[in-house]
């Protein structure tokens, strides 16, 4: 199990007019000394005769006790504190009777003999405390209130940790940190832009970048050799679940260097990260190519924690009269472990839920191989035991197990299957936290068919080098030959979520033309997008490669928690608000007149 574990060196000055000590600090070794604090009143405790307050900041709480019979004006004025009071407060440590085992400082507590208020504060909205009663939309409106709490505070130190390691590590091995800017050229490749007016250039916008791809290839162009970034990025995209317009990503680019210098760097970054935030030791990473992690997991970000690999299993399970089978393009299945006593309501249940619309099978079939040996399926009346055995055979099954099979058009059933995959492994609670499983997904697909623009995206980005080999194939025409094309693109998967991906890039103008084309780009449509990228080419571009991490995300990975927002210091809400702030927000008329925006066009378009 990993923990997270802070050791703080207090070798900073503080201003003894405040504190000499934080709230976290002092240990039983230093009983009997006069000390001063300064924090915030998380909770008071009145027993008439003493009073007790829980005193917080950043790097603990520290019991205070004022005793009536030492100073009972004092011990009237503590009796008044009110919550998340800032005060402070001289005293001498001494060992308590009452020790809180929980607490790094709960073998002590001060006696306090003097204490000032340094601010009052209205009794706030929720409890500041580790588990809080206060609702999401109320805790994102005072996130400054949210932001004590000791968890969201936790995970906000985390990140600081990670983003100091990771210009550490990257410094280290040379590479160079540059600012691109955030106003830049909109372009209608990729997600939506967010698009900024320019008061200087009437009718002309701007946009904010999605990343700074095209900046970091030009730096490569301009001979920097090694770039990174911790750098914003935006996308106009639906929040869909744990997204947020604005992110974080640490963006790197290399020159001279092929896949094999890009994985061994950014996985040196992500094992030093690991070591040295979390404290654990990540073996070296597995690779795994897009098709194989397709036929095998049926995602291209496969969560390597547990096993359950699919079977296929259409030589033994067609042509044997069941009609559903017979007709499938695809018969594959999974081996759920020891889950062959899953009732007959548990397994109704899973039915429904893989016909749910969001899955989308047409049913579901299962063999249980029990642990007395006998074979027992939903579909005896077409297979005998036997044939059913031969099922088990190709998915390892052993006795106990319970075997669940999808069948139906390939690429579909790979997806349920997966869907299928990840919800048993959830259900035998097989994703244990603190279990990391890194690996790179390499080979992907140059380009990605969309069905309802009818044409071919750049799978990952348009820059992307499509694989030395398949250049000469790459204006085929042909549809099939379009989607075999494999690129020089990757991926880092931890734990089935990705956590980067990046490419070799295209650095030949004939080339990136050429992509462009295979895109649907005209010429001139590229010329006037990436016409500078392009020109650079001409230059001396030298080779290079480069990959972005997903900064909120690697967070809550390497804590076990799928929330990005709670890694974010002000993130925003579903509907892409910043509650605190309250924005978007109209501007004034004037505003608008002065960016060429008539505001009378949104009143239009809103009724
Ligand atoms: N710019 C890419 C992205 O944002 C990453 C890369 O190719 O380096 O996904």
């Amino acid at each position: 199990m990993y923990m997270r574990v802070y050791v703080y060196t207090f070798n900073h000055q503080l201003n003894p007019m405040y504190r000499t000590h934080h709230c976290g600090e002092l240990r039983i070794s230093d009983a009997g000394k006069e000390v001063k604090l300064s924090g915030w009143v998380q909770a008071a405790r009145d027993f008439g005769g003493m009073t007790f307050i829980d005193l917080r900041d950043r790097y603990g709480i520290t019991q205070l006790v004022f005793n009536m019979d030492d100073d009972a004006e004092l011990c009237e004025r503590a009796r008044k504190l009110g919550r998340e009071f800032v005060i402070s407060a001289t005293g001498q440590v001494r060992e308590r009777s009452n020790k809180n085992p929980n607490r790094a400082t709960g073998d002590i507590e001060i006696e306090v003999k003097a204490m000032d208020v340094l601010n009052a504060s209205k009794v706030p909205p929720f409890t500041i405390e580790d588990d809080t009663d206060g609702g999401d939309d109320l805790r994102m409106k005072y996130r400054y209130l949210d932001l004590r709490r000791s968890p969201v505070q936790q995970n906000i130190i985390f990140r600081s940790r990670l983003a100091i390691e990771t210009r550490k590590y990257l410094a280290d091995q040379r590479f160079l940190e540059i600012e691109t800017p955030f106003l830049i050229k909109s372009t209608p490749e990729g997600a939506r832009d967010f698009i900024v007016p320019s008061r200087m250039n009437p009718g002309q916008f701007y946009a904010l970048p999605q990343s700074p791809q095209t900046f970091k290839q030009i730096l490569m162009v301009a001979g920097m050799d090694k770039y990174f970034q911790i750098v914003k990025c935006f996308r106009d995209e639906d929040l869909r679940a744990d997204r947020q317009p604005e992110f974080t990503q640490i963006d790197c680019e290399m020159a001279f260097v092929t896949q094999e210098e890009v994985l061994a760097t950014f996985e040196g970054l992500t094992k030093h990260l690991f070591k040295t935030v979390n404290g654990v030791e990540l073996p070296d990473f597995p690779h795994m190519s897009y098709d194989e992690a397709m036929r095998r997991f049926g995602s291209d970000k496969p969560d390597l924690r547990f096993g359950m690999e699919f079977a296929e299993l259409n030589d033994v399970a067609r042509n044997k009269g069941f009609q559903v089978f017979d007709s499938a393009e695809l018969v594959a299945g999974i081996c759920a472990p020891g889950a062959a006593d899953y009732t007959r309501k548990q397994i109704d249940e899973l039915t429904e839920w893989v016909k749910r619309p969001q899955i989308g099978a047409k049913g579901l079939v299962y063999v249980r191989f029990n642990a007395d040996g006998s074979v027992k399926s939903s579909v005896d009346k077409f297979f005998s035991e036997d044939a059913l055995r031969a099922w088990g055979e190709k998915a390892g099954a052993r006795a106990g197990d319970l075997m669940l099979v999808l069948a139906g058009e390939a690429e579909k059933t790979r997806k349920q299957l997966n869907e299928l995959r990840l919800e048993m492994g959830r259900r035998l609670g097989l994703m244990q936290p603190g279990d990391f499983k890194p690996l790179w997904v390499v080979d992907f697909p140059l380009l990605e068919w969309d069905e309802d623009t009818e044409r071919f995206y750049a799978m990952h980005h348009p820059f992307t080098s499509p694989k030395k080999e398949d250049v000469a194939r790459m204006l085929s025409g042909d549809h099939e030959t379009m989607k075999a094309l494999r690129a020089d693109a990757y991926d880092l998967v931890i734990n089935g979520v990705e956590i980067g991906g990046g490419s070799i890039r295209i650095h030949d103008r004939a080339l990136q033309e050429r992509n462009f084309k295979l895109l649907g780009f005209t010429p001139e449509e590229a010329e006037a997008q990436f016409g500078f990228l392009m020109g650079a080419f001409e230059y001396g571009a030298p080779p290079h490669g480069g990959i972005a991490f997903g900064f909120d995300r690697l967070c809550a990975v390497m804590n076990g928690q799928n929330s990005i927002r709670d890694f974010i210091a002000f993130p925003k809400n579903n509907m892409g608000r910043d509650m605190m702030i309250d924005a978007p927000s109209p501007v004034q008329e004037e505003q608008l007149e002065e960016l060429y925006l008539k505001q009378v066009g949104v009143e239009e378009k809103k009724g």
